[in-house]
């Protein structure tokens, strides 16, 4: 990317994975290293992920970055200063169709655009809008999490509770990480949940 820091010019950086495979904390990295470089930064996340804080992003680690809350992607243009060089969104799966128009604006705009989110949902499908962000994108980037069955990297997000709603929002005992082999989509019997098991002895 460091050419593209010399001339002012904007792009799309695109962070995707399953849920624990660190999009949070690789977006936060690179947040930390913009404000080093002295950059004027905004981060946004979706009303809807309001999990741990409701004013800033956090990562299933802990490491943390201040936020605005917005309910869509057109949120961020009416709360975005325009002195601001580079642009975070994290949980951009909930940001809505518009996250991709709004996305290019900011680029065109000069911007750093720094997005973060699931590129699958729950049954493995393509989760709007990453797969166009994707295909805009100057820089993509996808994070694997571990396996919780079997330790291999892990591509899906594994639901464990009963819902066939798109979003149900939650984190550990909702979901976890798993490998191609190890996916159910869907819900996984109850009979095979690790912790509805007999004990080991
Ligand atoms: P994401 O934003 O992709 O959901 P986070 O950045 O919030 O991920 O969290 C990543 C952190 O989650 C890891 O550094 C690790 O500490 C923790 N973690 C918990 N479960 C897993 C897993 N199955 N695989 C990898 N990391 C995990
Ligand atoms: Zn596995």
């Amino acid at each position: 990317m460091m050419e593209m820091l010399i001339h002012n010019t904007g792009w799309i950086e695109v962070i995707c994975g399953p849920m624990f495979s660190g999009k949070s904390e690789e977006l936060i990295r690179r947040l930390r290293r913009a404000i080093i470089a002295r950059k004027r930064v905004q981060v946004f996340k979706p009303v809807i992920d309001n999990r741990y804080s409701e004013d800033e992003i956090v990562s299933h680690a802990d490491a943390r970055f201040k936020a605005i809350v917005v309910p869509d992607a057109t949120g961020i243009l009416s709360q975005i200063d325009w002195r601001t060089q580079v642009v975070g969104v994290d949980e951009a799966n909930f940001m809505g169709p518009e996250l991709v128009n709004v996305a290019s604006q900011l680029a065109d705009a000069g911007k750093q655009v720094l997005i973060a989110g699931l590129d699958t949902d729950y049954l493995a499908r393509p989760f709007p809008p990453i797969p166009d962000l994707l295909a805009m994108a100057e820089s993509i980037t996808k994070t694997l999490a571990i396996c919780m069955r079997c330790g291999n990297p892990a591509k899906h997000t594994q639901r464990l509770v009963d819902s066939a709603d798109l979003i149900v929002v939650g984190a550990a005992g909702t979901y976890e990480a798993r490998c191609r082999r190890c996916f159910e989509p869907g819900v996984p019997k109850q009979e095979v949940l690790p912790f509805l098991r007999p004990p080991a002895r």
